[in-house]
């Protein structure tokens, strides 16, 4: 039965494929594809995996101590019953043969069909078996990971290899933490679902950065589709199809060519500079994650890294943290792979919904602090861990000699903090001195993104080089939303009055001090907010990569002195969106006629 899903669109663009459902806490199973020939000693690998399983499950079962009571042998009997079921193994090894998954990519994949059958099971019962059946997965789940020598959690076995395999498959989880995300930017998927999240969340985000259509808030979509089954995933409405119509399927399948066409075409845009139509240059900067991102900055046509996240060199570590060197060979990687272009390389900004281990939101929201959002993240945290934040300066200091690098400090609200931070580089360049280490000149700057740096602009300018406003948090502290809920995604309103005001208080007072004054928060990625922020004043723009060519095309056809004529009305507005999409269609059609 054919049947839709609505959530919030994330990531643009139309997916057709399987669904596979993993569960979050299963998202750190290796999903990797094998080749034809690997198939035979794949089902061993499982095989085996059941065997040592069932002699551990003997062993115990033979150890209890005679006053055991007799629930515990029958548990075991259960979990042994379980493990020989042939809707496990037998199954599993289909999964393995006719799509050429992994064993353990396998073996959660049938977890998820047999646990949607015994939820729906009438008999209480039968249905909490549930339980014993994931035990008996995680069991054989670990016996494999031993056998590679490797924990389960290990995350970095999520690879990617060739497979012939027709169907793209895409990915269906009720949340999916944003360090897990990270894996899947190597990883098998051609787009994604959860039940869980906002446009602006960090998992959303970095759906956004390997340019795969996305869906998030949707919560069921896990719920109500089922393994295999054939879906649409529609990234520009925030639609999901599921088991869609033959003729349902051919209109998709003809709106994904002509995207395919048009980001062709709008590739071509990569080496034309980003000068507006009365000859105003804007810079168009790239947000990375990882280093290795860097070399699809320079492809997309980016003038340098607006954004480095460096936090996520920080994730998904068991509690230890890169140290200097590591850290110092990850932004020198990114410095020379910008060839001499400016990298913006921002401190550690964890907390919130980017915690350091492999949480997901959920979880987050029931764990350790009452609201994270507004907790020990970010600047805050670095300056309650003084060596931490000096090893982080003293590597991105020695990456500058390497390039022109800049520093940017995360969610800054106090005066205070900046002195501690401008305190803090002093220590460090002394340090750096002692030590013959080499570095350049640093530019300082800070994030707009509470509303109370926005307010106190001018003070703040005093003492840095640059501000970047960060339009994701901005939004949510001056409109109290979180960003990662779904639940209020609705309030989160970029044309809100108040968050025009901050944004264009921000940029035309950084720009009366002189300072340079760029936006890294989606709002700048997106082309519907493109002729605001160049009729703000806004000159420099820093986004994914792969947001680049849009935002160049309509920078390239905007008149930006006419289009700032229009500000005032906009912000005076009662319903700003529609008064300036009215104000700019007819600044671009004056233009025209001229
Ligand atoms: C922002 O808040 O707009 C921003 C760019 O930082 P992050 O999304 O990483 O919080
Ligand atoms: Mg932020």
């Amino acid at each position: 039965m054919s049947f839709q899903v609505f959530g919030i669109p994330v990531s643009r663009g139309v997916a057709i494929g399987r669904a596979v459902l993993v569960a979050s806490s299963r998202l750190d199973v290796a999903h990797y594809f094998i080749t034809e020939s690997q198939i035979e000693s794949e089902i061993k690998r499982a095989l085996r995996a059941r065997d040592e399983v069932a002699l551990e499950l003997e062993t115990l079962k033979q150890d209890l101590p005679g006053d055991t009571p007799h629930e515990l042998a029958a548990l075991l009997d259960v979990h042994l019953m379980l493990l020989h079921d042939e809707a496990l193994l037998g199954a599993t090894k289909h999964w393995i043969v006719e799509r050429h998954y992994n064993a353990e990519w396998a073996l959660s994949a049938q977890l998820e069909v047999l646990a949607r059958q015994f939820d729906e099971m009438e008999d209480d019962y039968l249905r909490e078996r549930k339980a014993d059946l994931e035990q008996v997965v995680e069991r054989i789940l670990s016996a494999l990971a031993r056998e590679q020598g490797k924990s389960p959690t290990d995350a970095a076995s999520v690879v990617q290899r060739d497979f012939a395999g027709e169907d793209p498959l895409l990915l269906v989880a009720a949340d999916i933490a944003p360090a897990d995300m990270m894996q899947f930017k190597r990883s098998v998927f051609h787009g994604f679902i959860t039940d869980i999240g906002g446009k602006t969340s960090h998992t959303a985000i970095v759906a956004r950065s390997m340019d795969i259509p996305a869906v998030v808030g949707t919560r069921e979509a896990s719920r109500l589709i089922r393994q295999d089954d054939w879906i649409i995933i529609d990234g520009d409405a925030g639609t999901v199809i599921v088991n869609p119509s033959p003729i349902m399927l051919e209109e998709y399948r003809f709106r994904q060519r002509q995207s395919e066409l048009e980001r062709a075409r709008l590739a071509r845009l990569r080496h034309t500079p980003a000068v507006t139509l009365d000859g105003e240059r804007v810079e168009l900067h790239a947000n990375i994650e990882l280093p290795s991102d860097a070399a699809a900055a320079v492809e997309a046509g980016a003038t340098g890294v607006g954004l480095f996240r460096s936090e996520f060199l920080f994730m998904n570590r068991g509690g230890e943290l890169p140290g200097e060197d590591e850290q110092f060979l990850a932004y020198r990687a990114a410095v020379e792979a910008m060839r001499g272009m400016p990298v913006t390389i921002r401190t550690v900004d964890v907390g919130a919904d980017k915690p350091l281990d492999r949480l997901s939101v959920s979880e987050l929201r029931h764990e350790h602090v009452l609201n994270p959002a507004m907790g020990l993240r970010a600047i805050r945290w670095s300056l309650a861990e003084p060596s931490m934040f000096r090893q982080q300066l003293r590597a991105i200091y020695r990456a500058s000699a390497f390039g022109k690098v800049r520093l940017l400090i995360p969610m800054v609200a106090h005066l205070n903090e900046v002195r501690q931070i401008l305190e803090s580089i002093k220590k460090v360049q002394q340090q750096l001195n002692d030590a013959g280490h080499a570095y350049g000149l640093v530019a300082l700057g800070v994030m707009i993104e509470i509303p109370a740096a926005a307010v106190m602009l001018p003070l703040l300018l005093k003492h840095v080089d640059f501000v970047s406003i960060g339009t994701n948090d901005l939004i949510q502290y001056t409109l109290a939303i979180d960003r990662a809920d779904e639940a209020v995604a609705h309030l989160y309103d970029p044309w809100h009055p108040a968050v025009l005001q901050l944004l264009a208080g921000s940029i035309s007072q950084a720009r009366s001090a002189g300072k340079s004054v760029s936006v890294c928060g989606e709002m700048a990625g997106d082309p519907a907010f493109t002729d605001l922020l160049l009729a703000m004043g806004l000159r420099s723009f820093s986004m994914h990569p792969s947001q680049i060519p849009s935002v160049k095309q309509r920078i390239l056809r905007a008149d930006a002195g006419r289009l700032s004529r229009a500000v005032t009305a906009v912000l005076q507005s009662e319903d700003p969106q529609r008064e300036a999409e009215q104000a700019f269609a007819a600044q671009r059609s004056k233009q025209v006629l001229q």
